[in-house]
C-alpha cells in the first residue's frame, strides 16, 4: 500500500477525484454500464487514492486472523501425509461447484446483476454455496461489488488495483470501509436482498460465517466416515485431516484468489474489447481459474449480461451452466450481451 498517499487529508483527497464527493449515494441498487467518458483521464497504476471511506485506517483483525488461518492450514498440503486422492477430488469438485455455482453464478451474475432469474429454492442454494467460500454474506458481497461497478477505478471503487496491486487483490478486505462495515450502512446498495428474510438473517451474528463453519465440519465428517470404511480409525483420522486441508482450506484459498484476481489482474493485464471508462481487461488466465469471470472488460461494458465471453474464443463456463439451466427451465429472463 502507498502509505505516503494515506497522509493526505480526507477533504483534500475527496475533492481531487471526480465523483468522489457523492460516492455511493445513488438510490439505484444495480450498477450501470461503464460507458466511455473521454472527460475522465486515465489513471496510472499507483496514482489512485484509497477510498475516502477507509480513512482513518482501521485493520479488521477478525478478517486478518481468519484469512491467515485458512492460508496457513492450506500450506499443510505441502506435507505428503495430508494428501489423499479423495481429498484432491473434493477440492476440485468444491472449486467447480461451490466456487462457480456459489460465487460466479450465485453471488455475482444472479444476485448482484440479476442477469437471470430462477426459482427461490435454487437462488438460496446458490447463495448458500457462495458462503462456503469464505467471501462474506451475500448482501455484503453484493454491496461491495455494486459499489465497485459504480466507481470502477475511481477513488470510490472498493478495490481498484490502481491504488496498488496488493490493495486491489486483498488489502481492501483487511481495512475497515465505513460504508461496507455494517449492514445498516450498506443496506441502501442492496435493498432488493435485504427485503428477503433469508438474506437479512445471514447478516445477524455473522450467520454467513456459521454457515461456512458448518459446511467445513460436514466435509471433514464425511471424510472421516469414508476413511473409516477404507481402513478403520487410523484412516478415519487421516482422511478427515486430508479433507480438511484439501477439501476445505486449499479449495477455499484457491477460490478466494480466483475472485481476488478478477479485481486485481483483470483491471491491470489483458486486452480490451470495449473502451469502458474503467481499466478492466479480458484476462484468459483469470477466466480459466474463475469460471469465465476473467472476461472482465466485456462484463464492465455490459454488466447485466449473464454471458461474459463475447468473442468465440472467450470460453465462459458459467455461461454454459446458465444456458443448461435455461434449457431445463430452471433459469429464466436470461440477459444476453447487448454489445457483441
Ligand atoms: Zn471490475
Ligand atoms: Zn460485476
Amino acid at each position: 500500500m502507498n502509505y505516503a498517499r494515506m497522509s493526505v487529508s480526507h477533504v483534500e483527497v475527496r475533492d481531487k477525484v471526480p465523483g468522489a464527493l457523492d460516492s455511493s449515494r445513488s438510490e439505484d441498487p444495480l450498477p450501470a454500464a461503464s460507458i466511455t467518458d473521454p472527460a475522465i483521464a486515465k489513471i496510472l497504476p499507483g496514482e489512485l487514492l484509497r477510498p475516502a471511506e477507509t480513512w482513518p485506517s482501521k485493520i479488521l483483525w477478525q478478517h486478518v486472523i481468519v484469512l491467515s488461518a485458512v492460508h496457513l492450514i492450506s500450506l499443510l498440503a505441502f506435507i505428503p501425509w495430508f494428501f489423499t486422492w479423495s481429498g484432491l477430488i473434493v477440492a476440485i469438485l468444491g472449486h467447480f461447484i461451490f466456487g462457480m455455482l456459489g460465487i460466479t453464478i450465485g453471488y455475482h451474475r444472479l444476485l448482484t446483476h440479476r442477469g437471470f432469474t430462477c426459482p427461490k429454492w435454487l437462488e438460496y442454494t446458490f447463495a448458500t454455496m457462495g458462503m462456503f467460500n469464505l467471501q462474506d454474506s451475500p448482501a455484503r458481497w453484493v454491496a461491495i461489488h455494486r459499489i465497485h461497478h459504480r466507481h470502477s477505478d475511481q477513488q470510490g471503487d472498493t478495490h481498484s488495483p490502481l491504488v496498488s496491486f496488493f490493495w486491489g487483490h486483498v488489502g481492501w478486505v483487511l481495512l475497515r470501509h465505513k460504508d461496507t462495515n455494517r449492514t445498516i450502512r450498506y443496506a441502501r446498495f442492496v435493498p432488493d436482498l435485504l427485503r428477503d428474510p433469508y438474506y437479512r438473517r445471514l447478516e445477524r451474528k455473522s450467520g454467513w460465517f456459521v454457515v461456512f463453519i458448518i459446511h467445513a465440519i460436514v466435509i471433514v465428517t464425511i471424510g472421516a466416515i469414508v476413511g473409516y470404511f477404507a481402513g478403520g480409525v487410523t484412516e478415519a483420522i487421516h482422511y478427515a485431516a486430508s479433507w480438511a486441508v484439501w477439501g476445505v482450506a486449499v479449495r477455499t484459498v484457491f477460490v478466494l484468489h480466483g475472485t481476488w484476481s478478477v479485481n486485481s489482474l483483470a483491471h491491470l493485464y489483458g486486452y480490451r474489447n470495449y473502451e469502458t471508462r474503467d481499466q478492466s481487461t479480458n484476462n484468459w488466465l483469470v477466466a480459466l481459474i474463475a469460471h469465465g469471470e476473467g472476461w472482465h472488460n466485456n462484463h464492465h461494458a455490459d454488466p447485466r449480461s449473464a454471458a461474459h465471453g463475447h468473442r468465440w474464443w472467450e470460453f465462459d463456463m458459467s455461461w454454459w451452466v446458465i444456458r443448461i439451466l435455461e434449457g431445463i427451465g430452471l433459469a429464466r429472463n436470461v440477459v444476453r450481451p447487448s454489445r457483441s
